[in-house]
């Protein structure tokens, strides 16, 4: 029995990674499953999954978990310190899957355990790559990616010479707004930025892969996990979301990977990792999809994906900067308080205004922390100004 925890349980991901230890019950043992608000969600999972602890990292909502787990004998918990508890209970497999930085904290204390993290939560990563990758070393953790692009080009590095990979391709599937008249994005409602062509996710990444926010979080994420240098790596506008990733070697050679748009192959990927097994994912059908399209981004469309090479040529604490600008951003488009183009006009200036304060020196929890709280304090003046 491997035991497993999942963070963010509650989620899209969380769900989906549920879904998979639920087909094979005598394979996984769940230790602790966390959640935000929805506490009806967590509750039955942690009964149905027979989880020794739940989490919610909301601290006014502990009496309603306590209720809703009444008789069960789990424990319950809630709040930050609750969270870094579930986390460092012993575990095999640990799923990150909280969405924005707040996943960084619970995320270090699971690599402190030395155990394997999964990887959805990219923003940790973008926000403290060098601090995520250092603690993973020195408590002899994996990190494990989860991204279907970065899974993808982790499956496709597979018994390869990583010193021969000449550059990494990432695919995009242009969002919600990819055929709409450039006139017309300034005035798009919430709603419509929620919903996703090709993938069912949470809210928060849908937009964000309607903004090509996303995109840029990804570019900088498959830096950090592959130690690319930002000139290797490439965005390609793919509306099928067949191909999550190539890899180009220095022959010449392009490997593809091909799959569905289901992100439980890449969850059951890094589950079942290093060994391949059943998943429940539809079989892609190529002779039927016909044609895989392939073009270059527009960077009138996606103004927000050029800022990740100015993240990543700038180092140091400019992925916090960044992750923290756009959060903040995101919050006050989905609270109706700015338009959707206003978004990467944001990010960028408070970028360029934090890149003149960012500390220097060694990464630590402490200065990660700090450039989130300032950035974000910096991005509301912004929209007062
Ligand atoms: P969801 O919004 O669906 O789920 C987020 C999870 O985090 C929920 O369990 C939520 O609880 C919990 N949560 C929310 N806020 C906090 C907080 N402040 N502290 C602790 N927990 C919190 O997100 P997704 O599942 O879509 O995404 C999760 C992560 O995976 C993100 O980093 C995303 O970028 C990444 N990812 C997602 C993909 C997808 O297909 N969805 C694909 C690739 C990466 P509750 O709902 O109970 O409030």
């Amino acid at each position: 029995m491997r035991r497993v925890t999942i963070l963010g349980a509650t989620g899209s991901i969380g769900q989906s990674t549920l879904d998979l230890i639920a087909r094979a019950p005598d394979e996984f043992q769940v230790v602790a499953l966390t959640g935000g608000r929805n506490i009806v969600q967590l509750a039955k999972d942690a009964r149905r999954f027979g989880a020794e602890m739940a989490v919610t990292a909301c601290a006014d909502l502990l009496d309603e978990l306590r209720s809703a787990l009444a008789g069960s004998g789990i424990a319950a918990g809630a709040g930050a310190g609750a969270l870094i508890e579930a986390a460092q209970r012993p575990a095999d497999w640990i799923m990150s899957a909280i969405v924005g930085v707040a996943g960084l904290t619970p995320g270090l204390a699971a690599l402190e355990q030395g155990t394997t993290l999964a990887l959805a939560n990219k923003e940790s990563l973008v926000a403290a790559g060098p601090l995520l990758l250092a603690t993973a070393a020195r408590h002899g953790a994996r990190i494990l990616p989860v991204d279907s692009e970065h899974s993808a080009i982790f499956q496709a590095l597979t018994g390869e010479d990583r010193a021969a990979v000449e550059r990494v391709i990432i695919t995009a599937s242009g969002g919600a707004f990819r055929d709409r008249p450039l006139g017309d994005l300034a005035h798009v409602g919430v709603g419509e930025a929620s919903t996703h062509p090709n993938w069912d996710m949470g809210q928060r990444i849908t937009i964000d892969s309607a903004s090509m926010f996303n995109k840029a979080l990804e570019v900088i994420e498959a830096k950090e996990f592959f130690d690319l240098d930002p000139s290797q790596i490439e965005v390609l506008v793919h509306p099928q979301s067949s191909v999550h990733a190539l890899v180009g070697f220095r022959d010449g050679g392009l490997m593809a990977h091909v799959g569905p748009p289901d992100m439980r192959h890449a969850i059951g990927y890094a589950l079942n990792w290093p060994h391949r097994r059943d998943l429940p994912v539809a079989r892609l059908d190529l002779a039927a999809i016909g044609r895989l399209d392939f073009t270059a981004p527009d960077p009138a469309r996606y103004p927000a994906l050029k800022l990740a090479w100015q993240v990543m040529e700038a180092g140091g604490h400019a992925g916090a900067i960044f992750n923290a600008a756009k959060e903040r951003a995101l919050d006050h488009f989905i609270a109706g308080r700015i338009g959707f183009l206003q978004m990467s006009a944001l990010v960028a200036r408070a970028l360029d205004h934090g890149l003149v304060d960012a500390p220097g020196g060694e990464m630590t929890l402490e200065t990660v922390r700090r450039c989130d709280h300032v950035t974000r304090q910096q991005l509301d003046r912004l929209i007062v100004s």
